[in-house]
């Protein structure tokens, strides 16, 4: 890649402008490792690949997840180590969130035992100064000494916990446990040139403690290295191997399962519910194929259609819609051993009797009864997380979006006169 100028540079990276790209960086890693502040600091030939390698993938699952982060592109190619990102200005605090208890917070917090479970999980905040060994500051500090607004650090704290929720489920699923992470972040330009708080710099294995099995004894991050008080070479190279398998298994984050949605429609009259639901299964990346087949009417070709969709490949959910009663929905759950969720059209009449609960659903009930097309695909799409981590992320990142905006409409209820309307 055409580099431009040296703009600046941390332990283990350099970064260059872009000559390419307006306000974008060039991030080259390096292959130093360093522990203790940078006391300790050995050349791992390879290890700027492989780190390069770590953190484009990692940010892959995040921007695909919806996290507001630098990273642009780059990081996989062949011979390179090079990433794009967008131009930040650091906030120099490190954002640590701790699911499970080690390190650092042992050593503070001496009654915690090892491998205490935190729920809520922990997030520390450590204001970056080598000279200092990186304190640790409150929030209240970060505020006071103006390194950041309540409001950003608010939000830094809010996308760290989503950070580390997309990524301990993406190593869970490879029977990994994520004890604990660090991340950092920069305010970048956003489209209307306003600043807005994004994730930024290097995650790779330097970043997090993770225990394969949940045991400790089988780590597979810098943790090996901090231990190792003067390494030989062969230490490094077993350092290095690691590094390789977190790399490889970092590959596979973002994999998507293949799962699917099938909409089952009792007459085309549905359509528009149809329609909806697909539509916001969209929004998860989850693709959906559409049917007709009443119970009523076409028994058989139901059962075939069921039938079908349970013989293709990935994981299935089914979502059926029936205008009448349930009985197309009961019917596709007792022929499948996949999920089935019911979405009745609201308003529509069963039985004599509006649809406007699901409480009163004649006719047998299926797996889940959801009513609005919304929440139908929010389920739906909750069901193919669990082997999906985009679709775990973008589900987790529209949780937290909902609250977000409940919590501003909760804000502007008493918000002084005049601003009752802001944003309304
Ligand atoms: P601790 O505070 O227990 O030493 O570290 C908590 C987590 O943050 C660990 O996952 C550790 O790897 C990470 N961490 C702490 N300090 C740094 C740092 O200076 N650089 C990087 N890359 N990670 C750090």
């Amino acid at each position: 890649m055409n580099k431009g100028a040296e703009v600046g540079r941390g332990k283990t990276k350099v970064l260059y402008q872009n000559p390419g790209l307006a306000e974008t960086l060039v991030v080259v890693q390096q292959d130093s490792i360093t522990a203790g502040d940078g006391a300790k600091r050995h050349t791992i030939a390879g290890k700027g690949r492989l780190a390069a390698l770590t953190t484009s993938r990692v940010y892959r699952l995040l921007n695909a997840a919806g996290i507001p982060t630098h990273f642009i592109s780059g990081g996989e190619d062949e011979d390179q180590n090079e990433m794009v990102v967008r131009q930040c200005e650091m906030i120099p605090i490190e954002v640590v969130v701790r699911g499970i208890a080690a390190g650092s917070y042992l050593k503070r917090n001496p009654g915690v035992k090892s491998g205490t479970i935190f729920a809520p999980r922990v997030v520390e905040y450590f204001f970056k100064d080598d000279a200092r060994h990186d304190p640790q500051y409150t929030a209240e500090q970060i505020v006071e000494e103006k390194i950041a607004t309540t409001h950003e650090v608010a939000l830094m704290s809010d996308y760290a916990r989503l950070v580390f929720d997309i990524l301990a489920h993406a190593w869970r699923l490879q029977d990994v446990l994520l004890v604990d992470l660090k991340v950092e972040f920069g305010r970048a330009k956003s489209k209307d040139g306003a600043s807005e708080i994004v994730l930024a710099d290097v995650i790779d294995n330097d970043s997090w403690r993770i225990w394969p099995a949940g045991d400790q004894a089988l780590m597979l991050d810098k943790q090996i290295y901090r231990n190792i008080a003067a390494p030989s070479a062969s230490d490094l190279d077993a350092v290095k191997s690691k590094y390789e398998e977190v790399a490889e298994r970092v590959g596979r984050f973002a994999r998507r399962s293949g799962g699917f949605v099938s909409i089952i429609m009792g007459s085309a009259s549905d359509k528009g519910h149809a329609d909806k639901i697909a539509a916001a299964l969209d929004g998860f990346g989850v693709p959906s194929r559409q049917n007709v087949a009443s119970a009523h009417k076409t028994p058989l070709f139901a059962l075939q259609k069921v039938q079908q969709v349970d013989n293709m490949l990935g994981r299935v959910v089914f979502i059926t819609i029936a205008g009448r009663s349930n009985a197309l929905s009961a019917f596709v759950d007792a022929a499948t051993a996949n999920p089935v969720i019911a979405s009745p059209v609201l308003g529509s009449t069963w039985g004599g009797m509006e649809v406007l609960s699901s409480l009163a659903l004649p006719g047998g009930v299926a797996s889940m009864v959801v009513l609005d097309a919304e929440n139908a695909a929010l389920a739906a799409a909750k069901i193919l997380a669990a082997d999906d981590s985009v679709i775990f992320g973008r589900v987790v990142v529209k949780q937290y979006r909902n609250r977000m905006q409940i919590q501003e409409s909760d804000a502007r209820q008493n918000a002084p006169a005049g601003n009752g309307k802001a944003g309304a």
